[in-house]
């Protein structure tokens, strides 16, 4: 009998199919995703082509070379198609029974790479520590405008990811408002004191049936309530609210299992399409951090969200995390 399990972030419930288990191939929309977005002509993050982004706003270049120009390993840009504008102050409107406000924020871009054919698994150890820092700094840069009370961090891959260009990149955006699908975390500090992540940290080290990896900074779990099959939470085990207050060594670390995870479950689920986001600590908000700890969450995507999940907030995941995280584990502990 399948089951419905609380999301503890999110407060909302999720439908595990508990007495099945979808192997990758199960789904068939599973590599489409990746090898559709792949054929495609001009490429605006290609070396060479700086001419057709907005101007940089942040980047990491060789010696003597020229702004939006080649030369540079890590480029941030602001989104062209941002739906936000960092001007002015945050005015909320209300028109009858509506309500609104204007879209005060910023959307960035970070190009990872300046090779079109290389993707996070493919780096060396050096550009994804690159690539960590540069999220750091533009989460530190846009934490210091008042304004900004969110800063979301994520990376969507091939077109089931919601990816519109093959070209690996990240995105930043800093929002006026807090979403409300962390608010699961503020109650449950509110009630017992605790931080969410912490307590879970606990439980699954004691549980250890959703564990794929565990290293000395970083604990690896498929959670109790995961939304997607195979979902995976990079969790620093030290108890930190914001992403931007990380460290170099943790930068290494974070690095380090990011590319063995990643190349692992890239090869383990069949090449699939993803989106991994950073959770973390609301900014420029009194007293919200507490309760807040950041992870990363890593979730593959074999099924497009549907009338189900958008009618009614629950998903149905049909492969139990508990089985997802053998599956990972012992894939990751076969190519190590
Ligand atoms: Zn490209
Ligand atoms: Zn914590």
């Amino acid at each position: 009998m399948p089951e419905l399990r609380k999301d503890l972030v999110r407060n909302e419930w999720v439908v595990i199919a508990t007495d099945r288990a979808l192997r990758p191939n199960d789904f068939p929309i599973n590599k489409q995703g990746v090898h559709n977005l792949a054929i495609n002509g001009f490429c605006p993050f290609c070396e060479g082509n700086e001419a057709n982004t907005p101007p940089e706003i942040a980047v990491v270049r060789k010696p003597d070379t020229a702004p939006n120009g080649p030369g540079w390993m890590v480029r941030t840009i602001p989104n062209k198609f941002s739906a936000f504008e960092l001007e002015g102050e945050l005015q909320q409107n209300r028109t009858g029974i509506n309500e609104s406000c204007n879209g005060l924020g910023r959307h960035e871009v970070v190009v990872e790479t300046p090779e079109h054919h290389l993707e996070l698994q493919d780096y060396t150890m050096e550009r994804i520590e690159l690539v960590l820092s540069t999220l750091k700094g533009r989460y530190n840069d846009l934490a210091r405008d008042e304004r900004i009370k969110y800063i979301h961090i994520y990376k969507n891959r091939g077109l089931f990811g919601g990816a519109s260009l093959a070209h690996s990149h990240s995105q930043v955006v800093g929002l006026p408002m807090v979403p409300e699908t962390r608010h699961g975390i503020e109650d449950y500090y509110h009630k017992t004191g605790h931080c969410l992540i912490c307590d879970m940290i606990k439980q699954e080290l004691e549980d250890g049936s959703r564990i794929v990896a565990e290293t000395e900074d970083f604990l690896l779990i498929c959670p109790y309530a995961s939304r997607f099959s195979y979902e995976t939470w990079i969790i620093p085990r030290h108890h930190t609210p914001h992403f931007g207050a990380i460290t170099s060594d943790q930068i290494t670390a974070l690095a380090s299992i990011s590319k063995q995870f990643i190349t692992a479950m890239l090869d383990c689920l069949d090449n699939p399409s993803y989106n991994l986001m950073i959770n973390t600590a609301p900014v420029n908000v009194q007293f919200a951090s507490a309760g807040y700890h950041w992870y990363i969450e890593v979730a593959p995507r074999f099924i497009v969200t549907a009338g189900l999940e958008i009618g009614t907030g629950y998903y149905v995941n049909p492969v139990a995390p508990e089985i997802s995280a053998v599956m990972l584990r012992e894939y990751l502990q076969q190519h190590e």
